[in-house]
């Protein structure tokens, strides 16, 4: 086994449009950017019920079907995890594996769900240059609950790190949230005048670099709307998210037209007073709370409608936005933000496939020999170990007032500079260096401590509290603060990946892993053989067929091999008691059966309780 092996197995049946491959329960998935009719209703029947492996991989209601059997026998959490770079189709998946579970369950809260799709989307995704419709927040969904007789009752969605700047800032060939586009060219005229809206290229916020092509957008305003009635959001909520939108573009025109736009302002958003200073940075900084109010306001909304009544077993599905490299684009606070949880769900992948799973074997005395992995641990502490990971000095130098950029750059350099994974550039630019496990990122640091910070200004908060508006009064607890508190991005990140591996922690929860590969259609090898190399996916093969991928419940395993199982074993079997002599009995008959190993060449490779055992039965 090797990695042209691999990837030629991969890309063989990647012409013959077999887009999903097991490596044991893990799935590989390469996105084929045209959608293949393997996911109707027919093929959803064909998975219902059957166990991993029993029907090929090439769909992946495969796996999420093995996730609706197994919680039926045990009480878990089950946790799906889509991982790969930015464009590789994590986020198509979700809907695959939402749409699945909808379509199996014939429940109205996940069709619901599924319909919260669109919705989200136009809210929450926005082109870059790596995907048309790249997410730019973490999504988490769970609970898909099942009561006991399986049948799931509903989810939740939450929401994590919006982009915000992204609201009031644009780099190069990328666009701002769909929703802006699809408002502008959908939206009736009585409605548009009423808003005093007018087409895209007048608003700076949508026109900073260039105005990108806008193609279809009128129909998926409909789609929209659609989505909006599904969910039974009344017309005046309708009106209002607009009238909000509209807002926030009319806001980014101050800096052009400010009396006259200050006054449409003030029509629009049903407040008394104005912000009084005028500052660019203050505009900004509303424009980016308004929206981020409007988008929470608009998941708690939704999750009102699709919340489970009931709490028993769950399936969590995580979407975070991908590993985003590329040294010709612009990398800031976002990507390291979105980079850092894409090394920290690689970690968590680590340390379940590879650290787990060998002191599993240790534990169990399997004779065993450990398979090497590529541990990121130093590259997670590098980015945020206390006390001086990067993330950890920018948020020291948050709390002062007198840093800048440019003190948080030499901290770095001063503390990692001898870091085999740090780059300090040779020249004296403003940026530093990391290497991922993914690749090399360069991140500028320009305007690092104002993202961090992202201050809420209380007195725009309270301005936001006297509005009408129920989209913008309702302010989350926690929003502000007495003396304008700071949100901080990198806690919120820490606290959602530490949340994950807690629950692993506490819960055992049972992780499945999606990892998606992106092709690229001129150098599909050169591309994909990076992804493969970077994420593991040899190491997890050899694991996965050397180690003991498969772990059943000692009756259902009993039941299947029952008829291979020589009569010795079986009395052995009743003649011993304890439940680590029976174990060992499992693990001795795993071995006839998949090992094909002569009896006595067993003996000698058994434990030694085990060996106890069969000499005390006979
Ligand atoms: P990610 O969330 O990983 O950044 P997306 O899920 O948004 O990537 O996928 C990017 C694009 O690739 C989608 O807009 C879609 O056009 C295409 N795509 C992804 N997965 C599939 C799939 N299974 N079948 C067909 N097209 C897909
Ligand atoms: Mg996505």
């Amino acid at each position: 086994m090797h990695e042209g092996a691999v990837l030629l197995n991969i890309k063989t049946r990647f012409q013959r449009e077999l887009i999903y491959t097991y490596i044991g329960s893990i799935l590989v998935s390469v996105n084929p950017y045209r959608m293949y009719n393997i996911y109707g209703t027919d093929m959803v029947l064909l998975y219902k019920g059957h166990a991993l492996g029993e029907n090929p991989p090439n769909k992946l209601n495969a796996l999420t079907n093995s996730l609706f059997i197994i919680p039926k026998v045990l009480f878990c959490f089950f946790y799906l995890l889509f991982s790969g770079e930015s464009g590789s189709g994590k986020t198509e998946a979700t809907k695959l594996v939402l749409r699945y579970l909808a379509a199996i369950q014939h429940t109205s809260n996940i069709a619901q769900q599924v319909c919260t799709s669109p919705l989200m989307e136009s809210f929450g995704n926005a082109k870059t240059v790596r995907n048309d419709n790249s997410s730019r927040f973490g999504k988490y969904i769970e609970p898909i609950n099942y009561n006991f007789s399986g049948v799931i009752s509903g989810a939740i969605t939450s929401q994590y790190l919006l982009e915000k700047s992204r609201i009031v800032f644009q780099a190069k060939d990328e666009r701002n949230y769909h929703i802006f586009y699809e408002m502008l060219a959908g939206l009736p005229s009585q409605q548009k005048r009423a808003f005093y809206l007018q087409d895209a290229e007048t608003y700076y916020y949508l026109n900073q670099v260039q105005l990108h092509q806008i193609c279809t957008l009128g129909q998926d305003y409909r789609r929209l709307v659609a989505a909006m009635e599904i969910l039974h959001f009344a017309a005046e909520d309708q009106a209002s998210i607009f009238r909000v939108l509209a807002s926030i573009l009319h806001l980014g025109n101050i800096f052009f037209q400010r009396h006259e736009v200050c006054i449409w302002f003030v029509i629009l958003f049903d407040v008394v007073s104005l912000i009084s200073a005028q500052e660019i940075r203050v505009v900004d900084a509303v424009a980016k709370i308004l929206y981020s109010l409007l988008f929470h306001w608009l998941t708690e909304k939704i999750n009102s409608q699709v919340y489970p009544h009931q709490h028993t077993l769950s399936i969590s599905i995580l979407d975070i936005y991908g590993f985003e490299v590329s040294d010709l684009t612009f990398n800031s606070f976002e990507q390291l933000c979105i980079n850092y949880a894409n090394e920290y769900l690689q970690f968590f992948f680590n340390r379940i496939i590879f650290r787990e799973e060998q002191e599993e074997y240790s534990r169990e005395q399997v004779l065993w020999q450990d398979i090497p992995f590529s541990d990121n641990q130093p590259c997670i502490d590098l980015v945020a170990a206390k006390p001086h990971g990067i993330l950890r000095i920018l948020d020291d130098q948050s709390c002062f007032p007198q840093a800048t950029d440019h003190t948080f750059l030499q901290k770095c350099h001063y503390h990692h500079v001898h870091n085999p994974l740090y780059i300090k550039p040779k020249m004296p630019t403003p940026e530093f260096g990391i290497k991922h496990y993914a690749g090399r990122v360069t991140y500028q640091v320009h305007k690092f401590l104002d993202k961090n910070y992202d201050q809420v200004r209380q007195d725009v908060l309270d301005l936001f509290i006297q509005s009408k508006n129920k989209q913008v009064s309702a302010v989350p607890p926690g929003a502000g603060g007495e003396d304008g508190e700071v949100t901080k991005h990198f806690m919120v990140i820490l606290w959602y990946v530490s949340y994950l591996f807690l629950s692993f922690l506490l819960f055992r929860c049972n992780p499945f892993f999606v990892r998606c590969i992106k092709p690229n259609n001129l150098k599909v090898d050169e591309l994909v053989s990076h992804q493969l190399r970077h994420s593991g996916i040899l190491e997890t093969i050899r694991i996965r067929r050397e180690g003991y991928p498969i772990r059943m419940q000692f009756d259902v395993f009993l039941f299947r091999y029952y008829s291979y199982i020589n009569v010795l074993f079986i009395s052995l079997f009743f003649s011993i008691t304890t439940q680590e002599e029976r174990r060992c009995l499992v693990k001795c008959i795993c071995h006839i059966i998949f090992s094909k190993q002569s009896f006595p060449t067993l003996v000698l490779s058994l434990p030694r309780a085990l060996i106890v055992g069969i000499s005390y039965s006979t």
